[in-house]
Parts: C-alpha cells; sequence; structure tokens
C-alpha cells in the first residue's frame, strides 16, 4: 500500500481509501458478514482510510462500520459527516451538528473521529455553513471529538468558495475527477494545494457507471453520460481488462489527492479494487476510451440549491 499526506494535517492515508456507503445498503443489500470481512481484508491489507455518514443506508452503514471496527479502531483513519440525514433532510444547525456527532460516536463505537465533514454542503445555505456550520464543526474539533474537519459535496467551486471564508482542513469533492470527467482539477485541485488543505477524491466509478453493474436507478448522470460508461465497460471486458481496476488505476495516480474513496461491501471488491494498485494499464485502452467518453467529457448534473451550482458546471449542463 501507498500512503500520501493529507494536505497540512500530518496524517497519512492510504492512496486507497474504504468508502462504506454500500455498508447501508445504497447500491444494493450488502450481507452484513461479508461486509464486515471486506473491512477487515482491507484493514489487513493497509487500507487505513474508512469515510461514512449517517446519511448512509439511515445510519445502517455508521452502526456496521462501527461493528466491524471494533478492536481495530486504532488502525485506521476514520471520517464521518453531519448536516444530511435523508435525500430531502439536511440541517447544518450548529445545534444539529453538536447532537449529531455524539449520535456518530455511538455508532461507530469511539470517543473521537478523525475528519467530521459537512456533507453535501450545496443543499445548505452557504452563509450559514460559513457563518454557522464550520465554527461549529471547530467546536466540536476543540472538544476532542474530531482531530479535523472539512465539507463535502458536488459542485467544486462551493467548496473552494466555503474555505476561503471559513478555513478547513479537508475538502472531499465526488464525481469530480475520474475517467469520465476531470474539473476537479481545474476548479480545486490547484487551490486547495496552495492552501495546503487536504484533498479527497471519492467515487473512482462514477458512482457505479463504470462497473459491470451499471448505475442504480437512482444515478443522477444524464442517460448519455450512463450509455458511454456502459460502452467504457464493455470496451474493456473485451480487451480483457477489468473496467473497475481500469477506472480506479486512473484516479490512484492523481497527484495531490491523498486518497481516493471507492465504495465497497465484498472481500471480492476489496480484492479487486487492491489490485488496481499495481495495475499497467495499455495506453492504447486509454485512448480508445478517451474516444468513448469525448462527446459526454466533463458533463454534470444539478445537486443542491440553483444558487450553489457552479457556473461552469451550469452552462455545461445546458450546452
Ligand atoms: P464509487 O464510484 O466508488 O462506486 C461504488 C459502486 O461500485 C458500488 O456499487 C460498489 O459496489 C461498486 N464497486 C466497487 N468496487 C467494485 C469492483 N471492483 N467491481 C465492481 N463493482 C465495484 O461510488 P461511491 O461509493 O459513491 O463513492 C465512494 C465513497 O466516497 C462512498 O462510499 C463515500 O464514502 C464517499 N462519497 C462521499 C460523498 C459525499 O460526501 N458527498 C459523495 C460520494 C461518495
Amino acid at each position: 500500500m501507498r500512503y500520501r499526506s493529507l494536505g497540512n494535517t500530518g496524517v497519512s492515508l492510504s492512496v486507497l481509501g474504504f468508502g462504506a456507503s454500500p455498508l447501508g445498503d445504497v447500491f444494493r443489500v450488502t450481507d452484513p458478514k461479508e461486509a464486515e470481512q471486506a473491512v477487515h481484508l482491507a484493514i489487513d491489507q493497509g487500507i487505513n482510510f474508512f469515510d461514512v455518514s449517517p446519511y448512509y443506508g439511515h445510519t445502517l452503514a455508521e452502526e456496521r462500520l462501527g461493528k466491524a471496527l471494533s478492536g481495530r479502531r486504532n488502525r485506521v483513519i476514520l471520517a464521518t459527516k453531519c448536516g444530511r440525514y435523508g435525500a430531502d433532510s439536511f440541517d447544518f444547525s450548529s445545534g444539529r451538528l453538536e447532537k449529531s456527532i455524539n449520535e456518530s460516536l455511538a455508532r461507530l463505537q469511539t470517543d473521537h473521529v478523525d475528519l467530521l465533514q459537512a456533507h453535501d454542503v450545496e443543499f445548505g445555505d452557504i452563509r450559514q455553513i460559513i457563518e454557522e456550520t464550520v465554527p461549529a464543526l471547530r467546536q466540536i474539533q476543540r472538544q476532542g471529538k474530531a482531530r479535523f474537519i472539512g465539507v463535502t459535496g458536488y459542485p467544486p467551486r462551493m467548496l473552494a468558495a466555503i474555505a476561503q471564508e471559513a478555513p478547513v482542513d479537508v475538502i472531499l469533492s465526488y464525481c469530480r475527477y475520474n475517467l469520465m470527467i476531470t474539473d476537479m482539477d481545474v476548479l480545486l485541485t490547484p487551490w486547495a494545494r496552495s492552501q495546503g488543505i487536504g484533498l479527497i477524491n471519492a467515487s473512482p466509478l462514477h458512482m457505479g457507471i463504470l462497473t459491470e453493474g451499471g448505475a442504480p436507478a437512482w444515478h443522477p448522470a444524464p442517460q448519455s453520460v450512463k450509455d458511454a460508461g456502459a460502452r467504457v465497460v464493455e470496451l474493456c471486458k473485451r480487451e480483457g481488462a477489468d473496467p473497475s481496476v481500469v477506472a480506479l488505476r486512473f484516479c490512484l495516480d492523481h497527484p495531490y489527492a491523498a486518497s481516493t474513496l471507492v465504495g465497497m461491501s465484498d472481500p471480492q471488491q476489496v480484492r479487486e479494487n487492491l489490485r488496481a494498485l499495481d495495475a499497467v494499464i495499455d495506453p492504447a485502452l486509454m485512448l480508445e476510451i478517451q474516444e468513448i467518453v469525448k462527446p459526454v467529457k466533463d458533463v454534470v448534473w444539478a445537486s443542491g440549491r440553483p444558487e450553489n451550482a457552479d457556473r461552469a458546471a451550469t452552462e455545461k449542463t445546458r450546452s
């Protein structure tokens, strides 16, 4: 396993991170035993970064991860979130956050998390996030319940805009840097790097689009993106390459993101994703993939309040 510094935090994360949203049955029903085995295998293979949220499976993912980490807590860097509790349920107030962290700590069976993040901030009021939410996270940090704090979400410019006014230690960006899209590196990475803010890149498989199983029914991407992703998967299979390994390999090479978070829930997936660490992708295959993706490259979808959308992203969606 390789490890990279998380900005200026002094913490090193495994380049491959364990996304625990599938433990909440977000993509499909998960076998709890297999999920636990997946967590244990990942730790034994050197994966030290685990990311979860009370939102995933309405607390189920935190419950399952907490149980699986029992006796292993000190071997991992544990991240959870607050502020999002359902598809349409958000509360970024300081009062809710104070309760939220205590509930998460109980489910995760620990007295502190390493990283506490405001979850999907584009669904909130940016002034509230800056003036109330981030200060509340700092207060929780001072209480020793979180070592570091951060924000997560979809529009990279908004994440940077928040951190400019209310500094955070870490930013988690998802579905903005993988085979289908790389605009994180235009809208967020250079600035985050210049500030020493830790960067985490999530959803290297574009939330399932770049897997044999394809996108889940709730996936918000336009059909053209899903179709192109399916053609990439077909091409990889025809060429004898594992599509997930190819997609993950692309993200693991990122020069600044400390960890790439991939959602996993069984030992087989953990083994496959570990293979990506040493995989060599045929440059000719990569060129063919780029040709397929070209017509939909960097296409985004709406997420959160309209006023929080990245201007460039909105323009691209409309075009
Ligand atoms: P992803 O791109 O990692 O795709 C996950 C899907 O791919 C799941 O269905 C999983 O079962 C499947 N998969 C994983 N490995 C596979 C393999 N080897 N072969 C076939 N299928 C495989 O998307 P994600 O899970 O949404 O993102 C990863 C993690 O990042 C999440 O679990 C979460 O921890 C984090 N995340 C955070 C936010 C946020 O904070 N707003 C948003 C998205 C993701």
